[in-house]
């Protein structure tokens, strides 16, 4: 059912040309104040206006402990097709899989669990390359589609190193409110920005606790009093690719 993230040289020359000499692309700003895209050169300027759901202050993130995950488990698979509205992939290759299981083993021949869903880089190439800004990254760092700008032309899927952008390719039988979707449109983990603009964790976040495993924490990095960043400071942490550079908010523990 997993899926290795590609380590093909001729994608990853692609991902570098997608990025630019010096990775920089330009901010898009929708409104005054309101900035969806900054990545080389971080913006100073005020966030989205009260209400509006994104705050610049705040980098939302999760850490995972692959120590904590349970080989079995797939509670945070079923609460966020739940919470999402997508269906069980009938082609594991092809169809939406906004959070997969990954099955490793390290460099120590241990196995280990490691949940995969869209990283929500801090410089997402899958964002540089969109052609029509359908893909944004939010003043709080959670990156996102437009579905009514994508046209489908799957340049974010092809730039991504984590295979965490998927395009349905059927009518679809199932739609949350909480995300529109449809067949030839862009999508993947979108962080559960609907529950983090009410004030709540993530759904895997939540389910993963209910069940007692507790191997994802959620919380704002650049808050050093959040638990997350407490964490991280106590424990460490890694990020997958780090050599790429895309500073993704997904940190994980346990890996060697
Ligand atoms: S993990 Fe992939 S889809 Fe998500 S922000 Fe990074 S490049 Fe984009
Ligand atoms: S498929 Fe959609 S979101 Fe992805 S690059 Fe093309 S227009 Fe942008």
């Amino acid at each position: 059912m997993s899926r290795e993230p590609s380590n093909c040289p001729s994608r990853r020359r692609f991902l570098l040309q997608a990025l630019g000499a010096g990775g920089a692309v330009a901010g898009m700003t929708i409104a005054p104040g309101v900035v969806l895209i900054s990545t080389a050169a971080e913006t100073n300027e005020p966030t989205a206006k009260p209400g509006a759901g994104a705050d610049a202050a705040k980098r939302w993130g999760l850490l995972i402990d692959t120590r904590r995950c349970a080989e079995d488990c797939s509670a945070c698979i079923s609460a966020c097709r739940q919470e999402n509205g997508w269906e069980e992939p009938r082609d594991p290759d092809k169809d939406p899989q906004w959070i997969r299981k990954m099955k490793l083993t390290d460099q120590r021949e241990e196995p280990i669990s490691l949940p995969l869903m869209c990283q929500h880089c801090k410089h997402p190439p899958c964002a540089s390359v969109c052609p029509t800004q359908a893909t944004f990254k939010r003043a709080d760092g959670i990156v996102l589609v437009d579905k009514h700008r994508c046209i489908g032309c799957r340049y974010c899927m092809i730039a991504c190193p984590f295979q965490a952008r998927f395009m349905p390719q059927r009518p679809l039988g199932t739609a949350s409110p909480n995300h529109p979707r449809a067949k030839g449109a862009a999508e993947g983990c979108t962080l559960c920005v609907q529950r983090i603009d009410r004030g709540e964790q993530p759904a895997c976040v939540e389910r993963c606790a209910e069940q007692g495993n507790k191997a994802l924490l959620f919380g704002d990095l650049n808050d050093p009093q959040s638990s997350i960043s407490q964490a991280l400071r106590q424990s460490g942490g890694s990020t997958i690719r780090a050599e790429l550079r895309l500073e993704p908010a997904v940190h994980y523990q346990g890996i060697v």
